[in-house]
């Protein structure tokens, strides 16, 4: 097997040993810094704290994992869990809201909670206060892990598998040549290495820096306190690390709580953020304990006092008790508060598996294993991939103003159509100024400002015909939402509307073996048809979905690629300069296109019309799919026709320097035919009505193309390209599970998305997207289901506790008509 280096001996490096080494790898060397029995980063003072619901299904899954193996992992009969529970409780009517949502999540990704009232909190948790608490969740898998334990455990239990462990051995520097890593510099000289993976925790951004790696975290701190003993707590030979109650969380204060034997320990999130640079943290001495080591600052006790005040409340036994330590703990944090897992996008062989918690370490550890020994990962990465960031967010200031917020946020309850509110206005498409004018409403996206509606459409909703008028919403589904997308849904189905694109992101693919790379990279023969774009899928080896594209081939040795993520982009990119290696003579570049182009939708059933005007017969009559580069009144022009919303239209991209006079050509041209400018909210609604699937929501590579209802973009007599062995024999028909769409029976009730979906009475899949139908009028919602369900079942989708009736409908949708562009 290849000769691995783990940097970081904490619960992520030892995880990646024991991975490893459990998948059959025998090269292993792990690199610690500190002393190895208590190597002095996050994990050594981590007091555990297990919660696993998450909105992300990854790292719910992730921690799940984590569960079962800290439960496995046992000597002299304990295990390194103390499965006590976990209970969140509310104080106030919004946070009783929310667990109702979180159960939906829990249910969502197939963990047991029960929803409580203040009663049954306090027969859980006698020490509760009876008037702060309004009701709880309880989560009974959920606990502590005995995380220092636990790596002691495994450090044993992979040496003995043939790991080897250098202590006190700080890494210096990564060596590497003709694009690869070669081993690791340290004091006592270089250590081989064909594959590093840099488990450094907070130094992760140090260790980046050697290779040029930006690392988009920021270690803060945060305090975490000790009482002194409490009589309530002691009961006899309870351990001193001993705990019985269940784990607590007080989230509308920003607190959690555990037992330390007979005392409380208490960790609070409330206080200012406090940015930490770890290099300044100097070496890490030979000798570490519970009271020195490096992840460990000096206690600011002035910081404490709302929490303490806050603590005697909800927990009255503390007002007899007095805090007897405490500390300012480091850990990571990073822009949107998930892991960094993924590979340097350029230096083969270097990994990271940085920013992850105690919660998802052996998760993270397993996912990048199986990354590393059989090139996919069981459970989706794309909410934890090193690549989903843009470049502008590895910028230091951007990393460190958003993680800071991440850390302010981290227990509050945030809406899933939440604009950020800083940094703002870091991405703006060429169409900016004229979508000021027309008051957009904008949310931010990957950096980038995009309309989610247009003010200036209100005027128009006095027009909008009874049977596109949306139904009222309920409070939590109204945030973040207008009725005014209505208007630009009926525009773009009876007139025209302009659509911002710019942000999708463009690819330029050229080079002698550009055909062959991306004939390789995707499912559809995309030769076949010369004049035509091709809307096809990525897969992994697997048949997991890696994202859809759409592939125009311009010139013989260059293409057009549109892809939906930056995942994609860096999956293209580092194939193209593997082959191109190989075979420098069928070299493939790469160029992102995006920030230096622009892109508008322009979609309806007068588009054709507009186009007329304008005295663009060969983008007027292109064929489905059909491309050309033309002028449209001199601008120079791509136009593909494709679309997103189901009407007849076109892609059109150009540089940016002509954006402006585009967006106003086309403009001035569809004022004739009631042209609007549209926003995503309606894009969402109607392309959910027409069957787009968005990617990282409605197929992730946890599905296959059949499951996604995407069997048509494989080519069955395509071959050599990568999953094609996974999908070989496979049908619709013969899907364990499959996304279908839902309309919900009451006409009115709008859910966002992740809630539980009940077929037969038991929680069977969960909705990925969901919007109000415009068209059919009714909410809507795509969900995976069993494959057995059928057209016309009835299901339930839980929303805030309430059951909502749902129909399994058939797509297309009854009124999105057939004759409408299929994505
Ligand atoms: P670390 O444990 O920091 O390990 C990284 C290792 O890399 C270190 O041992 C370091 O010495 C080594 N290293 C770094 N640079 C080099 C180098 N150049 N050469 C060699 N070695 C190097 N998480 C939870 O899930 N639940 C909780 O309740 C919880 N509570 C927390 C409370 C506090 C006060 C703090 C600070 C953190 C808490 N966390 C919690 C977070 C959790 O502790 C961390 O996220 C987790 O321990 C990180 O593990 P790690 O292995 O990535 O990092």
């Amino acid at each position: 097997s290849p000769r691995v280096v783990i940097i970081g001996a904490g619960i992520v490096g030892t995880n990646v040993a024991d991975e490893l080494v459990s998948r059959g790898w025998d090269d292993i060397t792990v690199v610690e810094q500190g002393p190895l029995n208590m190597p002095g980063g996050s994990t050594s003072h981590a007091p555990g704290l297990v919660f696993q619901t998450n909105s992300s299904k990854t790292m719910s899954e992730f921690a799940k994992y984590t569960v079962s193996k800290l439960l496995s992992l046992e000597q002299d009969g304990q295990s390194c869990f103390n499965q006590v529970g976990g209970l969140e409780v509310a104080t106030t009517p919004e946070r009783l809201e929310e667990l109702k949502r979180k159960r939906g999540w829990a249910q969502s990704w197939k963990i047991e909670t029960h929803l409580l009232t203040t009663d049954e909190c306090l027969e859980l948790y006698p020490l509760l206060d009876r008037d702060s608490v309004l009701g709880g969740l309880h989560i009974p898998s959920d606990g502590l892990a005995l995380a220092a334990r636990a790596v002691q455990l495994l450090i044993a239990r992979t040496t003995e598998a043939g790991v080897r462990y250098l202590d006190l051995t700080p890494v210096t520097n990564i060596e590497r040549s003709d694009g690869k890593v070669t081993g690791v510099t340290t004091p006592n000289g270089s250590i081989p290495a064909d594959i590093v993976i840099s488990c450094a925790g907070f130094w992760g951004v140090e260790i980046g820096a050697m290779v040029g790696l930006p690392i988009p975290l920021l270690p803060l701190a945060h305090q975490y306190v000790k009482t002194g003993s409490l009589q309530a707590l002691a009961t006899p030979n309870k351990p001193a690390n001993g705990a019985d109650l269940p784990i607590l969380r007080h989230q509308d204060q920003d607190l959690y709580y555990r037992e330390h034997g007979d005392r409380y320990g208490i960790g609070y999130y409330g206080h200012r953020p406090m940015p930490v640079v770890a290099a300044s943290l100097g070496r890490t001495p030979t000798h570490v304990d519970e009271k020195h080591m490096p992840s460990r600052l000096d206690f600011t006790a002035e910081d404490f006092k709302p929490a303490w005040e806050a603590s005697k409340k909800l927990l009255p036994v503390l007002r007899e008790a007095e805090i007897t330590d405490g500390f300012n703990g480091i850990f990571s944090f990073t822009p949107d508060g998930g892991p960094i897992v993924g590979q340097h996008p350029t230096l083969d062989g270097f990994y990271v598996a940085e920013a992850v918690w105690v919660t998802h370490s052996a998760g993270v550890a397993k996912a990048l294993a199986e990354l590393l020994t059989t090139g996919r990962s069981e459970v989706d990465l794309a909410d934890c991939d090193l690549a989903r960031f843009e470049e502008v967010q590895l910028a230091p200031a951007y990393v460190s103003e958003t993680s800071q917020q991440n850390f302010v946020e981290v227990y509050d309850i945030l809406h899933p159509m939440q604009p950020r509110e800083s940094p703002r206005n870091l991405r703006v498409s060429p169409f900016h100024a004229r979508q000021q004018e027309l008051g957009a409403v904008f949310v931010e996206s990957r950096a980038w400002e995009r309309p989610q509606w247009f003010e200036a459409n209100a005027e128009l909703l006095q027009d909008l015909p009874a049977q596109w008028r949306p139904v009222s919403r309920d409070v939590w589904s109204a945030r973040f939402h207008s009725p005014i997308s209505a208007v630009e849904a009926w525009k773009t189905r009876t007139a025209v509307a302009m659509y911002d694109m710019t942000p999708l992101k463009r690819l330029e693919v050229f080079g002698p073996g550009a055909a062959n790379l991306l004939q390789r990279l995707t499912t559809s023969d995309i030769l076949k048809h010369p004049d035509q774009a091709t809307y096809t899928l990525m897969l992994d080896n697997g048949g997991g979905i890696l994202g859809d594209v759409i592939v125009a081939r311009l010139e013989p040795d260059s293409f057009h690629v549109g892809v939906f993520s930056p995942t994609a982009l860096d999956y293209i990119s580092r194939t193209a300069r593997k082959h191109s290696k190989r075979n420098p003579n069928q070299w493939t570049q790469v160029r992102d296109i995006t920030g230096a182009t622009c892109s508008i939708g322009l979609w309806g059933p007068l588009a054709p019309s507009v186009m007329q005007a304008l005295q663009a017969p060969d983008i007027a009559n292109l064929p489905h799919h059909g491309f050309c580069k033309t002028f449209i009144a001199g601008i120079p022009v791509l136009a593909i026709r494709l679309s997103h919303v189901g009407e007849l239209g076109w892609e059109i991209y150009t540089s940016a320097e002509f954006g402006l006079r585009l967006w106003d050509v086309l403009w001035a041209a569809g004022q004739a035919y009631g042209v609007v400018a549209a926003g995503r909210a309606a894009l969402n609604a109607l392309r959910m009505e027409t069957g787009f699937r968005d990617w990282g929501a409605d197929m992730t590579s946890e599905h296959g193309a059949y499951e996604a209802g995407l069997g048509q973009l494989v080519d069955s007599g395509k071959e050599g390209c990568v999953g094609e062995a996974a999908v070989k024999g496979r049908s619709e028909g013969g899907a364990l599970r499959r996304l279908r769409t839902l309309t919900v029976d009451d006409g009115r009730s709008v859910v966002l998305g992740k809630e539980p979906v009940f077929y037969d009475g038991r929680a069977a899949g969960y909705v990925t997207s969901a919007a109000f139908a415009y068209t059919i009028r009714k909410p809507i919602a795509y969900a995976y289901l069993p494959g057995e369900v059928l057209d016309g079942e009835a299901v339930e989708i839980e929303y805030f506790g309430r059951r909502i009736r749902a129909t399994v409908t058939d797509e297309p949708l009854s009124n999105v008509s057939a004759r409408r562009e299929r994505p």
